[in-house]
């Protein structure tokens, strides 16, 4: 079949922005052909560049506005659009809001799902300065040491001092360790010859506990004038706890490498959330907007409505966040995830907070679902919080079975979440309440949210 291109590469046009996607591109359209056009709003008239073509839709570039919305917010430094780290930050924070809760509107609507509504999106008063946790390149960009962020979709490294969205304790950690690489020579990693030493710089700090670790992942076994820049770190660091070489030698995209090296302090930092402490050493995961997660995680207990005597399963449940702040109310809770180190996080954490009726196993949920309903478990609440793929089909037929009175579906991405909505109800549970979305990602298009869904009876 052949497909009429209307537009090609390098032409010209004026035209009027329609749209925003989910990934935060303005949509113009030139003879109902869509073109993509990062840094473009709804309501914007703008002049745009064809970048690229292909059969079903083409990128373009602003090379003038005519108009401007009243949505937008001049975005200071370039650097944040450049690399991704802020992608939506041109837009007004309730705007952001906005966009994200019809997101979710929409796709409910082009499944026929309109009588299900969407609830503001849960913002933060301070939507920036948010992230407890910092994975820096370093690398050598003409002649000196830099750390900041990649160009979308390259590996050019964009120096960066002023990260937006991260805690800026963490960004002050940074600088002291970039101009401590300086001071020693320490050369950076080059993904061309696979030479060099160091590769990325991790900082965490405790939104509650204001520990910080620091981790340098290096090339090498050897990291050189170690003990110098230990001390260098310390002295211009006064919160860190922890200071950790971390090797990774691989050729690889992959930031972390399975050898940690404590080379100062604690092997691990703690913080708490919902209450429960939790321990945090260089590979665990751990939520990276602790105050949203606290009010997301929140809002699905709530939805619970756990009086200390259900049985609650907890699927996809990580270091166990959920499930031990639920075990508190709960006679008992199970959890299941697929990474094994998560699952001893769990465990480890269950215990340390003194937690005895939370119970964990490693297993793919969907097949963790099917062994619980063929031993003849019967939890009250169902809590799902699923990567972005959403659940198995197998596992919302094991829940069926199980019959639990609630399924609570914590959800990172609007799409899956509205299929998963349909299937639920193929095997009889309809959402009861309106769909809360929570920023946790503020200036970014992550959207997540919690939905309630209830047996029919
Ligand atoms: N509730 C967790 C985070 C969930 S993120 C917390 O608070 O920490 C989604 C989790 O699902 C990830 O930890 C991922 O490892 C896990 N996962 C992915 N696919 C899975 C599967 N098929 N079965 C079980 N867990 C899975």
């Amino acid at each position: 079949m052949k497909v009429n291109v209307p537009v090609h590469k390098n032409e010209e046009y004026q035209a009027a922005v329609m749209d925003l996607t989910y990934e935060g591109n303005g949509v113009v359209k030139i003879d109902d052909f869509p073109v993509f056009v990062p840094n473009a709003l709804p309501g914007e008239e703008v002049t745009v560049k064809i970048t690229k073509v292909t059969r079903n839709f083409a990128w373009g570039r602003v090379m003038e506005w005519q108009t401007k919305s009243p949505d937008r917010v001049d975005v200071k430094d370039k650097a944040y659009i450049q690399t991704g780290i802020a992608p939506l930050g041109h837009l007004k924070y309730e705007a952001q809001l906005k966009f994200k809760q019809h997101q979710i509107k929409e796709l409910l609507e082009k499944a026929h799902l309109d009588d299900i509504e969407v609830l503001p999106t849960m913002g933060m008063q301070k939507p920036y300065h948010y992230r407890n946790k910092a994975q820096v390149p370093v690398k050598m960009v003409r002649g000196k040491v830099e750390t900041g962020f990649y160009k979308r979709g390259s590996h050019n490294l964009v120096p960066i001092e002023d990260f937006y969205i991260q805690d800026p304790k963490i960004d002050e950690a940074i600088l002291v360790v970039r101009d401590l690489l300086r001071k020693y020579l320490v050369t950076p990693y080059d993904e061309q010859t696979g030479k060099g030493v160091i590769r990325t710089v991790m900082v965490r700090r405790g939104y509650y506990s204001h520990e910080i670790m620091v981790v340098l992942v290096t090339n090498t076994k050897r990291l050189p004038n170690a003990d110098e820049i230990v001390k260098g770190i310390v002295a211009g660091v006064p919160e860190v706890k922890s200071i950790v070489q971390n090797i990774n030698d691989k050729k690889t995209n992959v930031l972390l490498g399975m050898t940690n090296k404590t080379l100062w302090g604690a092997n691990e930092i703690h913080d708490t959330l919902l209450g429960i402490d939790f321990a945090i050493s260089p590979l665990s995961f751990y939520q990276v907007n602790p105050q949203q997660t606290e009010r997301l995680y929140q809002a699905a207990i709530d939805n619970a409505e756990l009086d200390g005597s259900q049985t609650v399963i907890d699927a996809y449940c990580g270091i166990g966040t959920i499930s031990l702040a639920v075990a508190k109310h709960a006679k008992e809770v199970y959890g299941v995830e697929i990474v094994d180190a998560a699952i001893q996080d769990a465990k480890h954490n269950a215990k340390r907070n003194s937690i005895t009726n939370a119970k964990f196993v490693t297993n793919k949920a969907e097949d963790q679902f099917a062994q619980w309903q063929a031993q003849g478990l019967k939890p009250d609440v169902v809590i799902v919080d699923p990567p972005r793929k959403g659940v198995a089909e197998s596992l919302i037929e094991a829940t069926e079975k199980m019959a639990p009175q609630k399924v609570i579906y914590v959800s990172c991405n609007p799409a899956t979440l509205v299929r998963d909505i349909q299937r639920f109800a193929d095997h009889g549970y309809q959402v009861s309440k309106p769909i809360q979305p929570v920023d946790q990602f503020p200036q970014t298009t992550h959207i997540e949210s919690v939905t309630l869904l209830e047996r029919d009876n």
